[in-house]
């Protein structure tokens, strides 16, 4: 092969995408890693609720990522952004991807992983953004420990609020659901006030840090001060590789993938947090997670792979 033609061209260097590389690499396949260097946890100074690596800052996580991967000769890994990826046509691998780098340059692989990963887009409330990450989550598995015996409030008005409020009810001293404005059915109300969780509809209009916490104000009443403020995001694609290709996607703005990672395209496949089987309403976001995807999808090309290199015939079972 020429140098820039690799059996996988794995786009994306957060958990999936390096743990994809590494499956590869230790099955001594080439590898191209493209890594444009934005984070999904990139607001966060630790992430959690990973064996081993809980409170490990997500960059210590990527050193030690790039320390093992630096040693399997045939990754090689590229601080790159991708500009597309296309179908290769006719080209020395047969079946392909052309990636275009946003330098021009161009490489090809037999096999493509995308591992680009989610954004999050905020609520628009005044404050949220330099919180979010710390004082402001997302998610209680990532953050919510770190909130223990302190106040914490629930942003939103939609089902999911109600659950994360009653999910954190035996870590926090306290919980109130802030409604922003909106109206609750009585019925989640009262389950939720059963619970002894207060619900507050003032609009609220800004959020400050205030101690370890923060204080959280109202247009009208008096402002409240937090431990913790759990809020939803928006999430959606990073990149537009999927839509490009003409992926097969989710309701929730995932990939539809299978439980090998596999797509709707042959050849291409996805991990992590921009992915899930349509059995789940979302991915389930997290870095071991993205991580697992990452291995399963690198161990999906790896025998695709040999089933078109050395073909076998089928089992067939002797009586
Ligand atoms: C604030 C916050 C805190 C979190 N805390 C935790 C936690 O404590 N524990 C936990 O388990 N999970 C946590 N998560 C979730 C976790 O961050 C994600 O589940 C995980 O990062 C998903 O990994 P990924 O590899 O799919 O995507 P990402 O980690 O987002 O990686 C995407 C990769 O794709 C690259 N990329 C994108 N576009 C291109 C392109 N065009 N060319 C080349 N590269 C490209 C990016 O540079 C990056 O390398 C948190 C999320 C947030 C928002």
């Amino acid at each position: 092969m020429k140098t820039n033609e690799y059996d996988v061209i794995v786009v994306g260097g957060g958990p999936a995408g390096l743990q994809a590389a590494l499956t590869l690499g230790r099955m001594h396949r080439s590898v191209l890693l493209l890594d444009s260097g934005s984070y999904r946890n990139d607001p966060t100074g630790h992430l959690h609720n990973f064996v081993t690596r809980d409170g490990t800052p997500p960059a210590e996580f990527r050193a030690l990522a790039h320390r093992e991967l630096d040693g399997y000769a045939t990754v090689e890994r590229r601080s790159a952004t991708a500009a597309s990826v296309e179908p290769a046509g006719d080209n020395s691998l047969g079946d392909g991807f052309t990636v275009t780098l946003q330098d021009g340059s161009q490489a090809l692989g037999r096999r493509v992983v995308l591992a680009t990963g989610v954004r999050d887009t905020l609520p628009d409330v005044p404050g949220l953004g330099e919180l979010f990450g710390g004082v402001a989550a997302h998610c209680p598995f990532c953050h919510g420990h770190e909130f223990a015996g302190g106040h914490v409030a629930v942003l939103g008005d939609g089902p999911h609020v109600s659950r994360i409020a009653l999910m954190v009810l035996p870590i926090a001293d306290r919980v109130s659901v802030l409604t922003g404005g909106a109206t609750l059915d009585a019925p989640t109300v009262s389950q939720l006030e059963r619970a002894g969780i207060v619900v507050r509809t003032d609009r609220v209009s800004g959020l400050s840090p205030s101690g370890d916490g923060a204080r959280v104000a109202f247009a009208d009443g008096p402002a409240e001060e937090v431990a913790g403020i759990f809020v939803s995001t928006v999430l959606t694609q990073s990149a537009p590789f999927a839509e490009r290709l003409g992926l097969a996607m989710l309701p929730s703005g995932g990939i539809e993938v299978d439980v090998m990672g596999r797509t709707s395209v042959p050849g291409v496949y996805a991990a992590g947090d921009l992915a899930h089987v349509a059995a789940l309403p979302m991915a389930f976001a997290s870095v071991l997670t993205a991580a697992a995807a990452g291995l399963v999808a690198g161990a999906t090309c790896v025998a695709d792979l040999l089933a078109i290199d050395h073909p076998m015939p089928e089992l067939s079972r002797v009586e």
